[in-house]
């Protein structure tokens, strides 16, 4: 057994939208209500308020706003603001045991949007989520979540997506649909930069093109810079209406390169696990090193690789697949993989390796990753 966790975003429609922001409202508004009566009795030189006895309270407060004509607590999912009760309680109660710094208030503006749903109540389908009172939900990627128990069930907002994050308890034999079936050979790949992998198995992944986007992306930045000289110069710190149109539409356009990125990286991935090898080899890259570039293109390039290696170390586990990151001072591309020579100077330029040695002439990157492969036997 593990738990594996997960975030999807969901697609709500327009009312379920209305109904999750009030809930985020109602959320907070139970957060801060516990701090500030745990904060007042402090203050009073009472004793710290036990959880039962705040939901005892919020419950007559609720109760109590009600007759006074303000049910907006009735209408969301009562688990959201029962649990933002309890999360705050532990906040305190971390406090309160020096365990942890002493929890704030939550800001409308500057606290992330999030409510919890009932591990009960919540449903997740294949290609859909059944929330408590805000009803069944589109998920953005279909069979995402496998099923098992769910644990602790999220909802968030980013400023643009909606977003569920799930804990599930996944079972070892639905996972590994193929370790019982016989593995073939292991597979070193070699990553870089315009051909993403190259596999000693001679498949190659090339990067997608996403240039079109990033101009678009450039051109949204290079206009909202324009916007803040002006605030800077006008010595304002309000956003224009159509500032704050702008930052959207960049954060849509961010999302949305990353988006097709991630949704490519994941069939390569798939499509190397399906071939179910012994072993799967990578190299440990110092990507910081590795691109010393400020560029954004490069800055994405820079998640890609974080990304893949992430995808293969869950579905490698999964998979029953052994997955061998090799050691960052492993010369992978110095080494010639016909006879082991290893040249002591191989500059970026030379896309061929010629072995000096017993003359083998190769695709630079294929020799990479026929010398990581090597690694597994
Ligand atoms: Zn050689």
């Amino acid at each position: 057994m593990m738990i594996k966790g997960f975030k999807i975003k969901i697609h709500p429609n327009k009312e379920q939208k209305i109904l999750m922001n009030k809930t985020f409202g109602c959320a907070r508004f139970a957060y801060n209500w516990t701090l500030n009566k745990q904060l007042e009795a402090f203050k009073n030189g009472e004793k710290f308020i036990q959880e039962k006895e705040l939901r005892k309270e919020f419950t007559k407060l609720k109760k109590d706003m009600k007759t006074k004509g303000e049910a907006w607590l009735y209408e969301i999912p009562n688990n959201a603001t029962k649990q933002a009760i309890k999360d705050c309680f532990r906040a305190y109660e971390n406090f309160f045991n020096s365990k942890a710094k002493k929890p704030k208030f939550k800001s409308k503006k500057h606290s992330k949007l999030s409510f919890y749903n009932d591990t009960y109540k919540i449903k997740v389908f294949n290609n859909k989520v059944q929330l408590e009172v805000i009803g069944l939900i589109n998920l953005a990627e279909e069979n995402r979540i496998p099923s098992g128990k769910i644990y602790n069930p999220r909802i968030s907002f980013d400023g643009l997506n909606y977003w569920l994050s799930v804990n599930v308890q996944v079972d070892d034999n639905q996972i590994n649909k193929n370790s019982d079936k016989e593995k073939t050979e292991p597979i070193g790949i070699d990553l870089g930069i315009k051909t993403l992998m190259t596999c000693s198995n001679e498949m190659n992944f090339k990067k997608i093109n996403t240039e079109k986007q990033i101009k678009k992306l450039k051109r949204l930045q290079k206009r909202a810079s324009r916007h803040y000289l002006n605030m800077k110069n006008n010595k304002t710190t309000e956003k224009s209406k159509n500032l704050l149109k702008l930052e959207k539409s960049i954060l849509k356009q961010y999302q949305r390169i990353t988006n097709i990125r991630l949704n490519n990286i994941h069939q390569i991935t798939t499509n190397i696990i399906k071939l179910n090898p012994s072993h799967i080899v990578i190299e440990d890259l110092v990507i910081s090193n590795m691109i010393k570039n400020k560029h954004l293109s490069y800055k994405i390039e820079d998640c890609s690789f974080y990304e893949i290696r992430r995808q293969l170390e869950y579905k490698c586990e999964w998979n029953n697949i052994n997955l061998i990151i090799a050691d960052k001072w492993f010369a992978s591309s110095k080494i010639c993989s016909n006879c082991g020579n290893k040249k002591e100077i191989l500059s970026l330029s030379e896309r061929t390796y010629k072995c000096d040695y017993c003359n083998c002439i190769i695709d630079r990157d294929f020799n990479a990753s026929i010398n990581l492969k090597n690694l597994a036997i």
